[in-house]
């Protein structure tokens, strides 16, 4: 089984969208693959020598709003199986209570949290960098997933940890 990292965050930061930008061939999108189910979406990353497994969630029920998603049972679920953990956040709205209340849950985690600021596309980083330390979760990564900016950083960021 290859290491899993999790995308969470609340609707509309950019997971999906940081997904498809990570699975963007074909050959990455597993549809089978052994011992994983079929609720949420998976797909492989080749990044250099490191490879792992990339989980999307919240795109099943995406009418289901900011904490009530965080808490369905499969983004527990992707945590649960999760190595590494990419929280997004959107850099264009700001900080937000459900942001505040996702990263008290993931601050309990036991598992390596990466504080991902996404949409930094046309915004200063350093104009919201105080906002988002605020969540006690580390030196955020800023990345812009819809043009696939901070995107090899990130990765290579977390590559000691799988
Ligand atoms: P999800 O609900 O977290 O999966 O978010 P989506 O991936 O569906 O993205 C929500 C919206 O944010 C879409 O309109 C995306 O086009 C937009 N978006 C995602 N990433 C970026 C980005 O890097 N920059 C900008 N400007 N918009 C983005
Ligand atoms: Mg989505």
């Amino acid at each position: 089984m290859l290491p899993v990292i999790a995308l969470v965050g609340r609707p509309n930061v950019g997971k999906s969208t940081l997904f498809n930008y990570l699975t963007r061939t074909r050959e990455a999108l597993v549809a089978d693959y052994p011992g994983l189910t079929r609720d949420r979406q998976y797909g492989r990353i080749k990044h250099g020598d490191m490879a792992c497994l990339v989980v999307d969630t919240g795109g099943i029920a995406d009418d289901a709003e900011g904490i009530d998603s965080f808490s369905r049972k499969q983004v527990q679920v992707a945590l649960e199986e999760a190595d590494v953990v990419f929280f997004l956040v959107d850099a264009r709205e700001g900080l937000s209570a459900s942001d505040e209340v996702i990263a008290g849950s993931l601050r309990k985690l036991g598992k390596p949290v990466v504080l991902v600021v996404n949409k930094i596309d046309g915004i200063d980083a350093n104009t919201v960098a105080a906002d988002f330390h605020a969540l006690a979760l580390g030196d955020p990564v800023y990345i812009a997933a819809a043009h696939g900016r901070g995107v090899p950083d990130l990765l290579g960021g977390i590559r000691h940890l799988l």
